[in-house]
């Protein structure tokens, strides 16, 4: 095995991953779709979707992993006699089995994908709910319409978010690239990042505090399809 085909062999790993991130959003999609059209059911289908969800999220892990200890590895190598590329494999081998093995699937849980689709089911159920109560009661169209354009735009760039992801911490919502750009420009600064929502009280917020929120992220897009066509 040579050097480039181990880059060769990590890059093509890594784009599998964002494959799977991909099909992890799907999946939470359809969990989402199936919670709505059950007016705030849970369908045995949201189990096996969950167990879905944590299957990738496992895929998603070991793959980190791996990644991780071939680069290791190879750069230990570099330095090196060049027989030790021949035991190159079998270290890699050996280390990943070792890391994989002190991993539980309690961390799972933390995965930036499983609590998004928790938290969609979750939010998605208490909205089905929600609905069906507002149901009874007359409901005034256009302020319905006037506060979710306002929660659409991001506190960021003052326009319609893409991805939109939630902070966990104080529930505000921004678009992921512009808050992961400030969060990096200001930790490069040695800074805190404040929430940028004007009166927010949380004053640090990290990468690990965000997760993406597929229900904003439909309604947006369901927006977007509803003034495109009229
Ligand atoms: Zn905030």
């Amino acid at each position: 095995m040579s050097l480039n085909t181990v880059v060769g062999m990590l890059s093509s790993l890594q784009s599998f991953q964002t494959d799977i991130g991909t099909g992890m959003d799907i999946v939470t999609d359809v969990a989402i779709d199936l919670v709505e059209t059950q007016d705030g059911e849970v369908h045995p289908g949201i189990k096996d979707m969950e167990a879905m969800i944590l299957e990738c999220a496992k895929l998603d892990r070991e793959i980190n992993h791996f990644v991780d200890v071939v680069k290791q590895v190879t750069s230990e190598v570099a330095t090196q006699q060049p027989e030790a590329m021949f035991s190159l494999s079998d270290n890699v081998k050996e280390q990943f089995t070792e890391r994989i093995a002190r991993l539980s699937d309690t961390d799972l849980q933390k995965h930036q994908k499983v609590v998004a689709f928790k938290d969609s089911i979750k939010n998605s159920l208490n909205q089905a709910n929600r609905e069906s109560e507002e149901n009874m009661e007359e409901l005034d169209e256009d302020v319905v319409v006037s506060q979710s354009q306002v929660n659409f735009t991001c506190p960021l760039t003052q326009v319609e978010m893409v991805n939109p992801v939630k902070n966990k911490k104080c529930n505000h919502q921004y678009d992921e690239g512009a808050i992961l750009g400030l969060i990096k420009a200001k930790h490069s600064q040695k800074k805190k990042c404040r929430c940028p929502v004007v009166g927010c009280g949380n004053t640090d917020i990290n990468e690990s505090d965000l997760i993406p929120d597929q229900i904003l992220r439909r309604r947006i897009q369901s927006h977007k399809r509803q003034t495109n066509r009229t």
